[in-house]
């Protein structure tokens, strides 16, 4: 088994997992192989600023060698 990479200082709860848990739930193993996923800052109104939209990179630890490893283009 291989190591696991600590996880870097994103909170553990990207949203990219939970794209393919719906994915995989809808669709089964085929719909969490291969495609293309775009993740974006998801911002409150009170937050204020214009983050909100704005496009974000899977995080280096454990999204991107995931989405990888499942032919995922992002
Ligand atoms: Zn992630």
């Amino acid at each position: 088994m291989e190591k696991i990479a600590p996880l870097s200082n994103r909170h553990g709860a990207c949203g990219e997992v939970h794209c393919l848990i719906q994915a995989f739930n809808q669709e089964g193993v085929s719909g969490i192989y291969g495609g293309t996923m775009r993740s974006v800052q998801v911002r409150s109104q009170q937050s204020g600023g214009d983050a909100h939209g704005t496009p974000i990179d899977p995080c280096p630890d454990y999204c991107t060698p995931l989405l990888g490893r499942l032919g995922i283009n992002f």
